[in-house]
Parts: structure tokens; C-alpha cells; sequence
């Protein structure tokens, strides 16, 4: 070998090694852009064919991919795009057919397609799509041994590409499979994942709403949607404990509607329940935000009075007897009125050594003093106080 076929030998190789350097760094590339977080599918197919323009000196390439049995292009790129920012004066169809053309080919038989002279080439499915084309090669990329697309890459020049090029488009649209698949799984997965955190807090958010509504309805009279006497005692207890702890006034008064039996008997159930839910109303709106009250059966109602004494208490049980005694329901036999009779009991602020059934002393104190007002004609209140030692 003489120097000059030395030094084209040397050359030659030269040039390879570079190539071959090029052709790793677009792998290398692209494998590492598989570990990246990207969001968008479209984004990661264009970074994709970027790296291949840069690594190479290929002019165009696209990527189609498979859906329903039509090969929609995806991305495409020209040389123009990555050193120029303009884009390819000649743009390609968007869309082929499984064995249509040259791309169609590639994904019907799975094989790669060269196309050296494109010029002359009869396959182009579309007259215009080899303009500005030499010679171009579609290689199928695949996914777990499915063709879930077809990767073209041009060049201007016909016959430019050669064995090493169609060996290295081959390995690249196995990594641009491998990569594509990836990326759809973990995103398929992280939407699944959203789409069954969402349906898990609608479930939990769903569950402690209807817990709150079983909670609330335990404790809740549902004629009158005032509580009941479940939620009476611990509540009242509770005032009360509070009270005796801090020396406060503390109060309980019973309200029992009177004869309310013959209010059934002469205008109907109905009429009954419109009276016991027009009353709970009224009892509401009589009493202060500390105020316990409950419905305790029947026609009977409880309040636990904090903070209030015995003068304050009677006071209210005027203010309940005169508002009630006020009311006139409209029914089909005339106009109705009711009264009620009040039994209180109170604390009186002073100490108490043991307080373990004082809620239940002062309920019996109450009801006492309500069995007073029943027996002394009804329509009136009565205190513990007044009461006890007539008895
Ligand atoms: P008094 O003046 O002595 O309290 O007489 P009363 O008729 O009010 O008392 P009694 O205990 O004899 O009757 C209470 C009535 O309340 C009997 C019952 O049918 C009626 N009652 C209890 N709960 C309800 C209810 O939810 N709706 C209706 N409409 N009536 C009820
Ligand atoms: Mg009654
Ligand atoms: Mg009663």
C-alpha cells in the first residue's frame, strides 16, 4: 500500500470512527431521554427526532404512528428546522394507509424500506410527497413485537444512505419503540392512578358525609329536627358538670304540651305533627346558642339552661307559655290553639360534693314541678323551688 491509498485508508477509517461516534451519541441520547420526566408525548417525539437530525447528517425525518390501521405523522423535522428555524418548503402528507406507499410498506411487512432513487421511485402513493426527496428510508418501530409505527428519514442526494445507516435506523427505532412504549405505560399508569385517587376521595368524601348524616340522624328527632334525648344527656351533663366546676346558675325545664291526646283525637295525627314541630320551632327560637334542647318523647320537650337562674328561667317559661298560648292553627273544624305546662329545676350556684346523679335530681325535680302545673290547671309553670315542700 502506498502512502497516498495509506492515507485514504486512514482517512476513510477516520471518517467511520466519527460517524460511528455520532451514531452512539444519538442513542446514548435517546435512551437517556427515556429516564427524563416528560409530560407530553408529543414533546418527547420531537426531542427524539432532534437528537437524530443533530448526530447525523440526515436532512429530514418523521415519525408516523399506528392507530385504527392509518399511519398519522406525529413529528416531523428538517435540517432547516434545527439550524435555521424555517420549516421544509416541501411538506409531506400527514397521513397513509397500512401498505400505502413506501411508509404504508414498511408498516404492512414489518421490513425496512430503502428507497435510493425516489425521483423514479413508483411506490410514492402521493405524486408530491418525493419532491425535494433523493432517497429515503422507512423502518417500522416497534413494540413489544407489534409495528406501532413508521420512522423516515430523507436525504436530498439519491442514493445517500447506505448499509451502515439502514443498521443504525434499524437499532434506533428499536430504542424509539422501546422508549415510546415506556413512556405510555408509566403514563397509562399514572393516569390510572389519578383516575383511582380521585374515585377513592369521591368514595371517602361520600363516606363521612353519610357517617355524618347517620351521626347526626341518631341524634336528631326527625319530626322535629331538634335533638333527641341521645344527644340531651352527655350535652347536658356536660353544662352542668361545667357549671358545678365554676359555681355558675344552671337551670332545667320541662315542657309537656297539655292534652295534646285530644289534639290527635279531634283534628288528626297530622295536625298533631305540625303542633309538636311548630312548638320544637318555637322552643328554638326562645332560647340562647349554650341552650340544650331536646325533644324527650311524645309531646315532652327538655331544656338544660346554662348560665341561667331561677328568675331568668321562669322568665323564659312565661315568654314559651305566652308565645305558645299565642299561636293559632288553621284546621278543617276551626281554629286551634294550645298551651303547655313547665316543671323547672336550678342549681342555684351552689357547691355540690357529689354530682354524680345530680342531672338526673334536677330531671326529677323538674318533672315534679311539671306534675304541679298539670295539677294546678294546666297552661302555667312551676318551679322545684316553689313546689317542694307541697308536695
Ligand atoms: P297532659 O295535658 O296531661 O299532658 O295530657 P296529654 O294528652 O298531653 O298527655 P298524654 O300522655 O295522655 O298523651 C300524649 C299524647 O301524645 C299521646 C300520643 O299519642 C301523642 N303523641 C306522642 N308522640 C306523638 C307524635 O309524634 N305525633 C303525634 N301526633 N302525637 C304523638
Ligand atoms: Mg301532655
Ligand atoms: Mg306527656
Amino acid at each position: 500500500m502506498d502512502a497516498t491509498s495509506f492515507s485514504d485508508a486512514f482517512t476513510e477509517l477516520n471518517s467511520r470512527c466519527i460517524k460511528l461516534v455520532g451514531d452512539l451519541s444519538a442513542l446514548r441520547a435517546l435512551s437517556d431521554l427515556g429516564r427524563q420526566d416528560s409530560r407530553d408525548e408529543a414533546a418527547l417525539l420531537r426531542t427524539a427526532m432532534h437528537i437524530l437530525l443533530e448526530n447525523n447528517e440526515f436532512e429530514r425525518c418523521s415519525l408516523f404512528l399506528l392507530e385504527g390501521g392509518t399511519l398519522t405523522c406525529r413529528t416531523g423535522l428538517d435540517w432547516r428546522e434545527t439550524v435555521l428555524t424555517t420549516a421544509s418548503p416541501h411538506p409531506s402528507p400527514r397521513e397513509f394507509g397500512l401498505g400505502e406507499g413506501i411508509i404504508g410498506l414498511a408498516a404492512e411487512t414489518g421490513n425496512l424500506q430503502h428507497c435510493r432513487n425516489c425521483r423514479e421511485e413508483s411506490r410514492f402513493a402521493h405524486p408530491d410527497a418525493g419532491q425535494g426527496v433523493g432517497s429515503l428510508i422507512c423502518v417500522p418501530v416497534t413494540a413489544e413485537g407489534r409495528v406501532i409505527g413508521v420512522l423516515n428519514v430523507s436525504h436530498g442526494q439519491q442514493d445517500f444512505f447506505n448499509e451502515h445507516h439502514e443498521r443504525l435506523l434499524e437499532v434506533f427505532a428499536n430504542f424509539l419503540g422501546q422508549l415510546i412504549a415506556n413512556w405510555r405505560y408509566t403514563h397509562q399508569m399514572e393516569t390510572e392512578i389519578t383516575r383511582r385517587t380521585r374515585e377513592l376521595r369521591t368514595a371517602l368524601t361520600e363516606a363521612e358525609e353519610l357517617k355524618r348524616r347517620y351521626q347526626q340522624l341518631s341524634v336528631v328527632d326527625e319530626l322535629t329536627g331538634i335533638h333527641n334525648r341521645r344527644f340531651f344527656f352527655p350535652e347536658a351533663q356536660a353544662a352542668l358538670a361545667n357549671a358545678v366546676r365554676h359555681r355558675r346558675e344552671f337551670s332545667l325545664m320541662m315542657v309537656d304540651l297539655d292534652r295534646f291526646k285530644r289534639i290527635n283525637d279531634s283534628f288528626g295525627h297530622t295536625m298533631g305533627d305540625k303542633v309538636l314541630q311548630v312548638t320544637a320551632a318555637l322552643l328554638k327560637g326562645q332560647t340562647r346558642e349554650g341552650d340544650v334542647i331536646a325533644r324527650f318523647g311524645g309531646e315532652e320537650f327538655v331544656l338544660a339552661l346554662p348560665d341561667t337562674d331561677m328568675d331568668g328561667a321562669a322568665r323564659l317559661a312565661e315568654r314559651i307559655l305566652h308565645s305558645l298560648r299565642s299561636l293559632e292553627f288553621s284546621t278543617d273544624q276551626g281554629t286551634l290553639q294550645v298551651t303547655t305546662s313547665i316543671g323547672l329545676s336550678c342549681l342555684g350556684g351552689q357547691e355540690v360534693p357529689d354530682q354524680s346523679d345530680l342531672l338526673e335530681t334536677l330531671l326529677r325535680q323538674a318533672d315534679q314541678a311539671l306534675y304541679f302545673s298539670k295539677s294546678h290547671g294546666r297552661d302555667r309553670a312551676c318551679s322545684w323551688a316553689e313546689i317542694r315542700y307541697r308536695m
